[in-house]
C-alpha cells in the first residue's frame, strides 16, 4: 500500500526549478503495450477480448486497477507496462526497447495530466510507485519501489507542500534503500546498519521518532554509500530512475527465490510479470489517513462478513511487516467514517463484478479511500465451499459456476489434518529434516517404527507410529494400517506404498531420497542428523515434507456447504463413481463418500491381514501337489468368504467388482528363518525344500511374469476357490435378503481363449453352487485390460467378457514401459521443464494423470473395439487415474461407465464428472 499527495492545487504551481522532467510524449510504435489507467478510463479493458487473456496481458495486479478505475472506484491513476513488455526485455537480453519506452512515456504524460503534476516536479512532485503483477499471484516474490521520482530537490518541495518535512525525508530516504538495493543491487544490510547506528546516536527507539534533520543526514549517508559503490551519484532524473526501477522489477521475474517460487507451485505457463507505475497516495500524513487489506468474505471460515485490519497513520509495510498490531476491520466505521462507507460500496461493487470473494488493498489519505488492488482472494478449503455454495444462493453464481470452480486440492485439502496453521514458522522450518515425494496429503506425527511388526505392537498399545522403511512391500500391510503415517526413502506416487496408503487417505511420503536407514540399528541418518526407532517424526504429505518432533495436528471439519455443493454434482454428472476397497471397513467409508459401488476389490490384500492366512496362502504356494495345495486353500476359503460377506453386507446391493488373485507368488512367500520354520512346521516340508521352492519362484522381471490371470490358468484350483467364496457369500447375504451384485474380475488377459478358458471355468464354479442353493444370484463375469495386447484385440475379448475395467496403472506402465515401482527415481526429470532442470518430455506424471495421447488411445480404441462386438458392455476404470480429475474428464468424454478410485477420491472423481458434463454443455452452447 502506498499514499499520495493528491492535491489539484497544482496547477497553480511556479514551474520547477530544476531541471524539467524527461517525460516527452512520443509517438510510439507497435502495438499497444502499455495502458493508461486513472480518472474512470482504463485503456487495459481493451487489451484484449475476455477477462482471462486481458490478466494473461495486464497481470493480476494490472487487470484488477484498470477494472476498479473503469467501475468508477477511486484508483490513484497510472499505467500497466504489459507483460509482453517483459517477454521482449529478456528477448532483447535484458534491454527495454525504444517502442516500449515511448510508450511509458506517453502514459506517464497521461498520469501527470490527470494529477495535475509532473514527476518529480521540484515544488509539487507527481511520486509514483512501481510494482510487480504476474498473470497469478506470487506474494512477496516480486520487487517494488516506492516513492519514485524523489531527489534532493523534490524532496524540499514535498516537504513544502505537506509542511512536513520529516514525513518527506522518511519517504525519501526509503527511496534511495529500495532503489539502491532493488535496482542497483546494493546489499540491503549496511543501509539497514545506517539507520540502526543513526537511532542509536540520537537515543530513540523506534522510526518515527527519528527527526526530519537526522533523515536528512541519512539520505546524505546512503547517497554517499551509493556513490562509492557504484562509482556515479545517486540519480536525481526521474525518468533515469524510472528505467531502473521498471528494468528491476522484470529482473525480479528471474530472481532465485521468484524461479522456485514458480516451481514449488507448478507454475509453468507465465510469460513474465507486468509493472504497474501508479501515483503514491500516502495513509501516514496524520489521524485521518491509513491503509489496509481487506476481504469480502472471511477467508477461513467463508461467512460473508468483512475482514481485514488497518492502521491509521501508517504506510503498507508497516501492516505486512506486523510493526505494529492492526485494528480490527469493523472498527474503521468510527475512525474514518466517511472511507469506511466508500469501501463497503467498492467491496458490494467488486464482489458483483468478479462474482467472487476479493482481496482488497486500500489507503484513505486525509479521509479520501483509494484502491491499490483486487484480486480473487486466498481462502480455506472449508471457505472456498462457503462462499461458492452462498454466492450460488445470493443469486451471484450458478450452481454450474460454483462446481467449476472448486479443483480437486480443495476437496482433499478438506479431508486430510493438517500441521497447526498457528504453529510458528521459523520453529517449522528449524524442525524440516528433508523432502520426499507427496504421495498422499495430509499430516501424521507418532514414533518412529522401521518395521511393520514394531508399529502395529505400538499402534496395539494406543501409541502413533509412523512407519518408515526404505521400501514397503504386501507384507508391510498390517504396520502401514497401523501407522499414521508412511515415510519411504524410494518408490513414486504409485509405487505400492502410495497406492495402498492412498487407499486409507494415509499420509504418505515416499521417494524420500536424503533418508539413510538403517535397519539393523533401528536408526537412520538424514544429513548429520540421525533420529532413532521411537523418536518423534512429522510428516507434511501436503508437501512431502519430514520435520523431526511432534508437531501438532489439527483435523478439519467438513462444512455443510461440501455437502450441498456435492449433491449439486451428483445432479449433474452422467458418469458413476465407484470405489476400489478391500475391506467392509474401506466400503462403508467410501460410501459414505459417495461410492455407487466397488469398482476393485484387490483379494490378494485379504490375505496380509492374520498370520493365520499368510500362512495358509504360504502353505498353498510351497504345496507339489494338487492335493496339498487344494488343502491349504480350503483353508483360506471360509476367510475369503467372511471378508466377501462384508463387504456384500456394507454395500447392501451395489455392484462390487472382484478381482481374482493377481501378484506374483513370490510377494507372498516368507522372507526370513523364522517366516520358514514355521511354514515348515505346519506343512511338514523340510526349511531346505521350501527355500528351495521360494527361491524357484524368482523372477527376473515379476511385472511380466506369473501374475494376473496367468496364474489360474496354471492353478485353477485357485480360480475355483475364489469363486466359490464370492458366490457363497452371495448366496448367504441373498438368504439374509441382502441384495448383490457380484462382478467376477480377471486380471492381466492378453487372449481371448485365455480369458475363455478362464470365465467357463467361473461360470460352471458359479452356476452349479447357485443350482444347488436354490437361491436366485446374479453375477458377471468380466476382465482387466491392462496389456496393450487385450486393448488392441478388445472386440475379440469382449466376446467373452461381460465387462471391462481398465487397469490403468498396469496399461501404463506396459504402454510406455516404464516400471510404475521404479520409475520415480527418473520421471521427475521427465516431468520438470528445461527452466526447472528438467527435461519436460511430459507435463505430468502419467502415472497420476492418465497419459491421454498414448496410453488414452489405447482405452479409446479398446471401448470402440469392444463395444463393437458386444454392445452391452460395462466399462469402467480401476487404475489410479480413475481418482484424479483430467482422467475422469477423459474417463468421461470416452464413454465409461464409470471411475473407480480409492474411497478419498471419490469426491474428487464426482466433482470432475460433473466437471465434464458442465464443459460438455459450455461447448455445445458455443
Ligand atoms: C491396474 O493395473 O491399474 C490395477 C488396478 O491393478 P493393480 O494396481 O493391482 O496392478
Ligand atoms: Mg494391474
Amino acid at each position: 500500500m502506498t499514499m499520495t499527495i493528491a492535491r489539484n492545487s497544482a496547477k497553480k504551481m511556479k514551474a520547477p526549478k530544476m531541471k524539467p522532467p524527461t517525460a516527452k510524449p512520443s509517438k510510439s510504435s507497435g502495438p499497444k503495450r502499455v495502458f493508461f489507467f486513472g480518472n474512470g478510463k482504463a485503456e487495459g479493458m481493451t487489451a484484449a477480448p475476455t477477462e482471462a487473456q486481458r490478466k494473461l496481458i495486464l497481470g493480476g495486479k494490472g487487470q484488477g486497477l484498470a477494472d476498479m478505475t473503469a467501475a468508477g472506484l477511486p484508483v490513484p491513476p497510472g499505467f500497466t507496462i504489459s507483460i509482453p513488455c517483459c517477454e521482449e526485455y529478456y528477448q532483447l537480453g535484458r534491454k527495454l526497447s525504444q517502442a516500449t519506452k515511448s510508450q511509458i512515456l506517453e502514459s506517464l504524460a497521461k498520469v501527470e495530466k490527470a494529477m495535475g503534476k509532473k514527476l518529480g516536479d521540484a515544488n509539487d512532485p507527481l511520486l509514483v510507485s512501481v510494482r510487480s503483477g504476474a498473470a497469478r499471484s506470487m506474494p512477496g516474490m516480486m520487487e517494488t519501489i516506492l516513492n519514485l521520482g524523489l531527489n534532493d530537490k523534490s524532496v524540499e518541495g514535498l516537504a513544502a507542500r505537506t509542511g512536513n518535512p520529516r514525513f518527506a525525508y522518511d519517504s525519501y530516504r526509503r527511496f534511495i534503500q529500495m532503489y539502491s538495493t532493488t535496482a542497483m543491487g546494493l546489499s540491503k544490510e549496511p543501509l539497514e546498519e545506517m539507520l540502526h547506528d543513526l537511532k542509536h546516536k540520537i537515543g530513540v527507539k523506534t522510526d518515527p521518532e527519528i527527526p526530519a534533520e537526522s533523515l536528512k543526514e541519512l539520505c546524505d549517508e546512503f547517497k554517499a554509500f551509493y556513490k562509492t559503490n557504484k562509482g556515479a551519484e545517486f540519480p536525481q532524473d526521474p525518468i533515469e530512475q524510472l528505467w531502473g526501477a521498471v528494468m528491476a522489477v522484470f529482473n525480479s521475474w528471474e530472481a532465485d527465490k521468484a524461479v522456485t517460487y514458480r516451481r514449488v507451485e507448478k507454475i509453468s505457463d507465465l510469460k513474465g510479470t507486468g509493472v504497474n507505475v501508479q501515483t503514491m497516495v500516502y495513509g501516514n500524513k496524520g489521524d485521518k489517513s491509513g491503509t489496509g487489506v481487506c476481504f469480502t468474505r472471511d477467508p477461513n471460515t467463508g461467512e460473508n462478513v468483512f475482514y481485514g485490519d488497518y492502521l491509521i497513520n501508517a504506510q503498507g509495510e508497516d501492516v505486512v511487516a506486523g510493526i505494529r498490531t492492526p485494528l480490527k476491520l469493523s472498527t474503521l466505521g468510527d475512525t474514518l467514517p466517511k472511507a469506511y462507507k466508500e469501501l463497503l460500496a467498492a467491496r458490494k461493487q467488486l464482489e458483483k463484478h468478479y462474482k467472487d470473494m476479493q482481496d482488497l488493498e486500500f489507503t484513505v489519505e486525509d479521509e479520501k479511500l483509494y484502491m491499490l488492488q483486487c484480486r480473487s482472494g486466498k481462502r480455506s478449503p472449508a471457505a472456498t465451499f462457503r462462499i461458492a455454495v452462498e454466492m450460488v444462493k445470493e443469486g451471484l453464481i450458478t450452481k454450474e459456476q460454483a462446481i467449476s470452480r472448486i479443483v480437486s486440492e480443495d476437496i482433499e485439502r478438506l479431508f486430510y489434518p493438517v500441521i497447526d496453521p498457528s504453529i510458528d514458522r521459523k520453529m517449522l522450518a528449524a524442525a524440516k529434516i528433508a523432502t520426499g515425494i507427496d504421495a498422499v496429503p495430509g499430516a501424521a506425527t507418532g514414533k518412529v517404527c522401521f518395521n511393520a511388526a514394531d508399529a502395529e505392537a505400538l499402534a496395539a498399545k494406543g501409541g502413533k507410529a509412523i512407519l518408515v522403511r526404505k521400501e514397503t512391500s504386501p507384507e508391510d500391510v498390517g504396520g502401514m494400517h497401523a501407522a499414521q503415517g508412511i515415510l519411504t526413502a524410494t518408490g513414486g506416487k504409485t509405487s505400492h506404498a502410495a497406492v495402498v496408503a492412498r487407499g486409507w487417505g494415509k499420509c504418505c511420503i515416499v521417494g524420500c531420497d536424503a533418508l539413510r536407514i538403517n535397519y539393523e540399528n533401528g536408526s537412520m541418518s538424514v544429513g548429520d542428523k540421525t533420529i532413532n526407532d521411537g523418536d518423534f517424526l512429522t510428516l507434511d504429505g501436503s508437501t512431502g515434507e519430514v520435520f523431526v518432533g511432534e508437531l501438532p495436528l489439527k483435523k478439519p471439519e467438513l462444512p455443510p456447504s461440501y455437502y450441498i455443493l456435492m449433491k449439486w454434482a451428483d445432479g449433474i454428472r452422467t458418469l458413476k463413481v465407484r470405489t476400489n476397497a478391500d475391506t467392509p471397513y474401506d466400503a462403508e467409508n467410501a460410501i459414505r463418500m459417495g461410492a455407487e459401488g466397488i469398482g476393485l476389490t484387490r483379494t490378494e490384500h485379504m490375505f496380509f491381514d492374520t498370520e493365520e492366512r499368510r500362512l495358509a496362502i504360504q502353505e498353498m504356494i510351497v504345496a507339489d501337489n494338487l492335493d496339498a495345495r487344494k488343502a491349504a486353500l480350503d483353508k483360506l476359503l471360509p476367510f475369503q468368504r467372511e471378508d466377501f460377506t462384508g463387504i456384500f453386507t456394507a454395500m447392501a446391493g451395489k455392484p462390487v467388482t472382484i478381482r481374482l488373485i493377481d501378484p506374483p507368488l513370490h510377494e507372498f512367500t516368507p522372507k526370513d528363518d523364522a517366516g520358514f520354520n514355521k511354514l515348515s512346521k505346519i506343512t511338514g516340508i523340510s526349511v531346505e525344500d521350501i527355500k528351495h521352492r521360494c527361491e524357484q519362484l524368482h523372477e527376473s522381471n515379476p511385472m511380466l511374469g506369473h501374475r494376473g490371470c496367468r496364474l489360474c490358468i496354471t492353478y485353477p484350483e485357485i480360480l475355483d476357490m475364489q469363486v466359490t467364496a464370492i458366490i457363497q457369500a452371495a448366496i448367504a447375504c441373498a438368504r439374509k435378503k441382502i441384495k448383490v451384485l457380484p462382478e467376477i474380475m480377471i486380471p492381466l488377459t492378453i487372449a481371448k481363449k485365455e480369458l475363455a478358458i478362464l470365465t467357463d471355468r467361473t461360470r460352471k464354479v458359479a452356476d452349479e453352487l447357485i443350482k444347488a442353493s436354490k437361491v436366485k444370484v446374479a453375477y458377471m463375469v468380466g476382465t482387466m485390460i491392462e496389456v496393450p495386447r487385450a486393448a488392441l484385440i478388445a472386440d475379440k475379448i469382449a466376446e467373452v467378457a461381460e465387462f471391462f475395467s481398465f487397469g490403468t496403472n498396469d496399461l501404463t506402465q506396459m504402454t510406455m514401459g516404464l516400471s510404475r515401482d521404479d520409475a520415480g527415481r527418473f520421471l521427475p526429470t521427465y516431468v520438470a521443464s528445461e527452466k526447472d532442470g528438467g527435461v519436460g518430455v511430459f507435463k505430468v506424471d502419467p502415472f497420476q494423470s492418465l497419459d491421454q495421447e498414448g496410453v488414452g488411445a489405447l482405452v479409446k480404441m479398446g471401448i470402440q473395439l469392444g463395444r463393437q462386438t458386444n454392445k452391452n458392455l460395462k466399462i469402467g476404470i480401476c487404475g489410479e487415474h480413475g481418482g484424479e480429475a483430467a482422467s475422469v474428464k477423459f474417463c468421461h468424454a470416452v464413454g465409461m461407465n464409470y471411475v473407480s478410485c480409492s474411497p478419498y477420491r471419490v469426491p474428487i472423481a464426482r466433482l470432475a464428472a460433473a466437471q465434464a458434463v458442465i464443459a460438455d454443455k459450455a461447448a455445445k452452447k458455443k
